[in-house]
Parts: structure tokens; sequence; C-alpha cells
């Protein structure tokens, strides 16, 4: 039950200046963030991070989008922490995506309003869908060595 997860700060969330606020959400919460570091991703790595979604109509903007600065990755743990990480996360459209979620308290973009320009939603944060994409976008993005094993104060109470 104890899960590692990968998220993404997008280039919005870093050029927002919302680092910060975003992870501390985690911190809160009691995950514990193993990974960290900023990347400037290229168009091949957005194609490999992104494969499932080459072929999407939308693909073109999001590549853009994603390219366009630096993100963040974490590589976070936790009790169930895929399914808690996509809970904070919220809806990806952020128009839908309930207050007190990351995206619904940061954002409010709408598909309405993406689709006509051909650019991609600007919904701040990417996390993995389910326990098996976790798996192959943290070993896409982090190096064995990268991820670390240390004990919180909140493992005496969570874990
Ligand atoms: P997902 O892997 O489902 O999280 O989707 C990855 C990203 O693709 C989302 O965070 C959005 O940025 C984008 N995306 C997914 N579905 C759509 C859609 N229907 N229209 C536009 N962008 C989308």
């Amino acid at each position: 039950m104890i899960e590692q997860t990968l998220v993404l700060l997008k280039p919005d969330a870093v050029q927002r200046g919302l680092m910060g606020e975003i992870i501390k959400r985690f911190e809160q919460v009691g995950m514990k963030i193993v990974g960290i570091k900023m990347v400037w991703m290229d168009k091949e790595f957005s194609k490999k991070h992104y494969a499932a979604h080459i072929q999407k109509p939308f693909y073109k903007g999001l590549e853009e989008f994603m390219t366009a600065g630096p993100v963040v990755a974490l590589a976070i743990e936790g009790l169930h922490a895929v399914e808690t990480v996509r809970k904070m996360v919220g809806d990806t459209e952020p128009k839908k995506a309930l207050p007190g979620t990351i995206r619904g308290d940061y954002a409010h973009h709408s598909y309405a309003y993406t689709d006509k320009r051909g650019i991609a939603i600007k919904n701040l944060i990417h996390a993995s869908g389910n326990a098996e994409d976790a798996k192959q976008e943290l070993a896409l993005w982090f190096g064995k060595k990268e991820l670390q094993t240390y004990k919180t104060v909140h493992e005496m109470h969570v874990f």
C-alpha cells in the first residue's frame, strides 16, 4: 500500500511561482518527497512522457506548452500515493476541478477556451494515473540513485 508516484509541476506552475504552495500541500498531507529536480524538457522527452497521447489532437499544443519552460519533477511516496495525489490534484480541466483541489484552487482554464485556439489546457500539474503508469514514469524521470530513502515524523502516525 506504500506507493510512489510521479508529479510534474508544469511550466505554468513554475512561472506563476506556485512551486512552494503546491509542494507544501503534499508535505502537509503527510506524503514524503523522495525525489525532486527541475528539468527543461525537449520535444523528444515530451514524446516519451506523453507516449499515450502523441496521436491525440491536443498533443501538439501540449508539447508546445510542456517544452516552453522548466518543470519540477517530484517523486512522492506514501500510503495510496497514486490515488491520494490524484485526488489532491483534481479534475484535468481546471474549470471543472473542485475548490480544495490544486487545480480548483489555483486555476480556471477551460477546454471551451483552449480547444478553439489549439493550445494546451493550463492545469499546473501532472500526476501519474495509476500504479503501472507511476512505475514507468518514475523510471523515465528518475535514476535509482536520485530517489532517497529516509524517515519522516509522519511515518510514526501514518505508515
Ligand atoms: P493525462 O495523462 O490524462 O493526465 O493527460 C495528460 C495531459 O494531457 C493533461 O494534463 C492535459 O494537459 C492534456 N489533456 C488530456 N486530455 C485532454 C483533452 N481532452 N483536451 C486537451 N488536453 C488534454
